[in-house]
């Protein structure tokens, strides 16, 4: 059967047809800059690339575009819609309510606008695409699956935050967690590469790429990640600051920053763009860094360092860990940011073996030496195929 999978953000829309259970991808695409004049849409297949650029001035619009791609009589994927017999969504934020993937209804909608004060910039699209794949294909099952769903395995002592309980009673201000399909699908194929049961597995997994997050596995459930109530805590991101004084916040209001001015500076002027003042791409802060910028070498150490924190206190949240993995932009190709993150680990039993790290560019591998306890692994995420599987899983119980 072939699946749709849609992930609708703001201003994207990007898809992904499979051929399930076969795994194989038939078409490739997104469409960019939604509510422009200026947007465009480009689709893959094995055999053609379409690419048209044009005013794209709503998601319905949008839509349309990517069935006039889809349906395209010489190099589109298919020739009917009636083809895809379902469709499978990204959806940022499940709030307490969904802790897997869910068939979308009446129901279920309502719980994701219910929720979109938590995501605000997020769960909207989100709702908006899936409205749109009910309206374009009709009566076929839509699979809603949630960036928090893993998370939901997390015990009270590490969702809870310190504060008074109303603010979670009332509000539900607690760690819920993102990159929940990364985060899971690398932890399942760990487990077939340790060739251990998928419940029968603790690992650490760092998701690290524009946005960053890593998560304590232990028997295969997430008991705590970086990420909380938004994504902003936790890890040094591209622009996102992570972890700080909350303190910094009454001080800089004080100071006559406006909440708005202080989720500006957080989300999008911090991270490694705020701390080298050039860039929040670890390559081109590598590059710059070798020429002798020390900001950029700053930027990247802290990064790094922010990481090995995390990795001994999950090491000690778990107490046996069986392997640490590598995902996302930065974690699947970065080899010198792994290098420098478990630098000087092996009284902790980690030991990076340098020539192996070196080649591991992107693909699957060990990159750990023959004394290292514990395994390191770079395991490329597809969020996407996760969502595939869930959609064609549930469409098929
Ligand atoms: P997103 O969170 O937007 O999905 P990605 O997972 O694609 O981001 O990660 C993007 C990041 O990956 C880029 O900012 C870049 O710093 C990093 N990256 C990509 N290739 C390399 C590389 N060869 N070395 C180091 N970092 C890399």
């Amino acid at each position: 059967m072939k699946v749709l999978v849609f992930n609708c953000g703001s201003s994207s829309i990007k898809f992904k047809l499979y051929q399930m259970p076969e795994e194989k991808v038939l078409a490739d695409g997104s469409v960019q800059r939604v509510g422009h004049d200026d947007a465009s849409a480009t689709v893959r297949t094995d055999l053609a690339i379409q690419h048209i650029e044009t005013a794209i001035l709503d998601y319905p619009a949008g839509f349309a575009v990517i069935k006039d791609l889809l349906l395209d009589e010489e190099r589109g994927a298919i020739g009917s819609l009636s083809e895809v017999a379902a469709c499978g969504h990204r959806v940022v934020h499940g709030g307490e309510a969904f802790g897997g993937s869910m068939l979308v209804d009446d129901e279920l909608e309502k719980g994701i606008e219910a929720v979109s004060e938590l995501a605000p910039l997020h769960n909207p699209p989100n709702l908006t695409g899936i409205r749109e794949a009910e309206r374009m294909f009709g009566d076929i099952p839509q699979i809603a699956c949630f960036d928090t769903a893993f998370h939901h395995s997390i015990p009270e002592t590490a969702y809870r935050y310190a504060i008074p309980e109303s603010f979670y009673k009332d509000l539900h201000i607690r760690r819920y967690g993102f990159h929940g399909m990364s985060h899971q699908f690398v932890a399942r194929r760990a487990a077939e590469l340790l060739g251990k049961h998928k419940y029968a597995v603790n690992v650490i997994t760092c998701h690290l790429g524009n946005g960053s997050s890593i998560t304590a596995v232990r028997d295969g459930h997430s008991v705590d990640t970086s990420m909380g109530l938004t994504p902003l805590e936790g890890l040094v991101m591209g622009t996102r600051s992570g972890d700080l004084d909350p303190g910094i916040l009454f001080f800089l209001h004080r100071k006559g920053y406006s909440t708005t001015d202080l989720d500006t500076v957080l989300n999008k002027k911090s991270g490694l763009l705020g701390l080298s003042g050039t860039s929040n791409d670890v390559r081109d802060l590598e590059e710059r860094a070798k020429k002798g910028d020390k900001n950029a070498a700053l930027a990247l150490d802290i990064f790094a360092y922010r990481i090995r924190k995390y990795i001994g206190s999950y090491m000690a949240v778990l107490n046996r860990v069986d392997g640490i993995i590598f995902t996302g932009g930065i974690g699947e190709n970065g080899s010198d940011m792994r290098a420098r993150i478990l630098a000087d680990m092996d009284q902790l039993g980690i030991e990076l073996d340098g020539q192996k790290n070196k080649t591991h560019i992107g693909k699957t591998g060990e990159i750990q030496t023959d004394a290292s306890h514990v395994k390191v692994f770079v395991i490329p995420t597809n969020e996407e195929l996760a969502i595939a599987r869930d959609t064609y899983k549930m469409t098929n119980s």
